[in-house]
Formats: structure tokens, sequence, C-alpha cells
């Protein structure tokens, strides 16, 4: 079977969002196993040609955008009606969408609209060398196992956990890049529609530099000084499942299997095993560092840079170190 793989690509304040150049990478692996043309949708208000193009340079064959304010609302009823236009004009047979926010409101009103099926979250792709279709892996059971799921209507559908799959660079001779303007207006089914944006700063998903504890912290009182450390380093604050079950941070501050997949420039680990379902979710990060008192500890295997300590003494240490060095 050859596979056109078409991307619901998303856009913020005019930026194309790393979870698109994300996707592209999955397609990418796809490509020997016969997936022959991938491409790019985007519906905004705010269309920057120059941030188009950018997915054309990660194995895009072409991308399509169409400029209409609607799609910068959360008006998912309305924005539908334009994508399924889009998907009759190219006729995928593989639709792919970040499993964020967006994706994962959109994604499913637009399989139900299309009478198909739709798996969530998935972590891994593959194609079935029997009968070419899409197989979407994902975990399952509470990360206990993993899942391949084959879903048996087309498109085949699935959004994808974000930071899961490096961008991978890559041109195509003939990549094409087509906007369009169209203000139709489809009615809606709204009274009220208001869009409130997400602070950022708390999303671990996105921060360059994530300061992340565990049990061997001990009590919410060390865990909370964690707070200051990436207040210094402006980062944010991540957690282990034990953390997060100690109630010493909250859910979406959970990194691992069950919680958020995490990518940043440094993963400060303090007091954290390195358990298996841990580590799935930050193995990605640029640089490890972790202290913990156990040398023999999993997540040495893993760290760029360990310190065998008790993080009782040194986290308060580099937080003073940090404070002095500003005040300089
Ligand atoms: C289905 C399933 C899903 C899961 N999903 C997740 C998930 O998403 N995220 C996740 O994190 N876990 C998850 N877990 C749990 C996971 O298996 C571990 O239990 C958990 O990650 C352990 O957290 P921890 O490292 O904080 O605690 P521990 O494993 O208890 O490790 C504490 C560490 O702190 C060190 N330490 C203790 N005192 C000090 C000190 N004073 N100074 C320095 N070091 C010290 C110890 O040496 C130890 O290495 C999941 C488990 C299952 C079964």
């Amino acid at each position: 079977m050859n596979h056109h793989l078409l991307i619901i690509g998303e856009i913020h304040r005019g930026k194309v969002e790393p979870t698109t150049f994300e996707i592209l990478g999955a397609a990418q692996q796809l490509r020997n196993k016969g997936v022959e043309k991938v491409g790019v949708f985007f519906g905004s208000g705010k269309i920057n040609i120059e941030e188009l193009q950018k997915p054309l340079q990660f194995g895009a064959n072409y991308v399509y955008g169409i400029k209409n304010p609607i799609f910068d609302e959360l008006a998912f009823h309305q924005s539908t009606q334009f994508i399924i236009n889009v998907i009759q004009k190219f006729k995928p047979t593989i639709i792919l969408a970040a499993a964020t926010t967006r994706g994962t409101t959109l994604m499913p009103y637009l399989a139900a609209k299309l009478h198909t099926g739709l798996t969530a979250d998935c972590t891994g792709f593959d194609i079935d060398s029997e009968d070419g279709s899409l197989l979407q892996i994902r975990p399952a059971i509470g990360g206990n196992i993993m899942a391949t799921i084959k879903t048996r209507t087309f498109p085949q559908m699935a959004t994808v956990r974000p930071n899961t799959f490096k961008p991978i660079q890559s041109e195509y001779p003939d990549s094409t890049l087509v906007i369009e303007e169209d203000s139709t207006t489809y009615s809606s089914g709204f009274i009220k529609n208001e869009f409130i944006e997400e602070d950022h700063n708390l999303d671990i998903a996105k921060a360059k530099i994530l300061c992340s504890g565990g049990r061997g912290l001990k009590n919410a009182t060390n865990f909370s000084h964690l707070e200051e450390l990436a207040q210094c380093l402006k980062g944010c604050v991540g957690g282990s499942r034990v953390a997060v079950e100690q109630g010493w941070t909250s859910f979406p501050h959970q990194v691992g299997l069950s919680g958020k997949t995490v990518s940043p420039e440094f993963y400060l680990a303090f007091g954290i095993s390195g358990a298996i379902q841990h580590l799935a979710g930050m193995q990605t990060s640029r640089y490890i560092i972790a202290i913990n008192r156990d040398p023999e500890a999993q997540i040495f295997h893993l760290a760029d840079f360990g310190i065998v300590g008790d993080v009782l003494e040194i986290l308060p240490q580099v937080i003073r170190i940090l404070k002095q060095r500003k005040n300089k």
C-alpha cells in the first residue's frame, strides 16, 4: 500500500509549533516502508510564508495553508469543515496530529465526521508487513504494556505524543507551498467561545530547563526548594510519580510513562532512582544531571553528569550559590 500521510500542523503566534516537526520526523521513519507522500496542513489567520516553508526542510512534500482567523479560535466544529474539504482534496490514507490540547480536541471530532477510527497519544508507528496498513503503538493499561493498534477504517488517524520523535532534516526536490485565503464562515453551535492562553512557564513539556524531584527529597518542604531552583534557572518543576502521589507536586508536573514526555536542554533529577517508567518520559533530554546518594541508581546509566551525594545538602547549596552569583 502506498501511503499519503497528512499532518494537521499547529501554529502558535504565527510560528510553527515544534510538535509539527516531530510528527514529520515520525513520518520520515516510515518513508521506506510505504509512506510515499507527506503533506502538512495549516490553518490560521496569521500566516507567515517563511514559517510555513520550514516543514519543507523537514521532509514534507507539500504544505497547504488556509488563511482564516477561525482557526485561531477553539471553534473546532467550524475549522473541521475546512479540514474535511482539505481531506477530500488530497485524499490522505493517514492523518496525524499532535496530542496537544488542540489536537486532542480536533481529532476525535474530525474522526467522527469521517466515520473512521482514531488512536490517541501514540509513541511509535510501523507499517504492517502483511497488508501495508499503519500500526499505531502506544502505552496501554496504565503503561504496563505497549499496545500495537491497527484501525481498520481509512483514513487511519492518530494523535502523536509530543517530545517522542525527533525532527529529521530532509528536502524533496518538487516540494510545494500553497496558501489560500478563505473567509468562509460556517455556522457556530457555540453561544460564547473564549480562548484562554495557557501559561507556557508551567508547561513542563515545553521547558528548556526542568528541575525534577523524587522520593529522595523526603517531604513537601524539601520538594518546594525545587521551585526556588527553577526560578533561579528560569526553568520549570517536574516530579516522579512518587512526588505526585505524595502530593508534593501536581499531576501536570509528572514526568514519565503515565505523565508527560519531556525533552528539555537540561534535566536535573534530584533523588530520583530512574525507574524505567520515569526514564521513558525524559530520556530524550539533551543533558541529564542526576543527584542521588546511591551510586548504583539507574538514573546514573543515562546521566551525562552525576553527583553521588545527599540531595538535602546539595540542593540548598546549589540555590545559595546561584543566588549569590545573581546578586553580584
Ligand atoms: C504502570 C506504571 C506507570 C508508571 N508511570 C510513572 C511515571 O509516569 N513517572 C514516574 O516517575 N514513575 C512512574 N511509575 C513509577 C515508577 O515505577 C517508580 O516507582 C517511580 O518512578 C519512583 O519514583 P522515585 O524515583 O521518586 O522514587 P524511588 O524509586 O523510591 O527512588 C528514590 C531515589 O532517591 C534516592 N535518595 C533517597 N534519599 C536520598 C537523599 N537524601 N539524597 C539523594 N538521593 C536520595 C534513592 O537512592 C533512590 O534512588 C509508574 C509505574 C507503573 C507500574
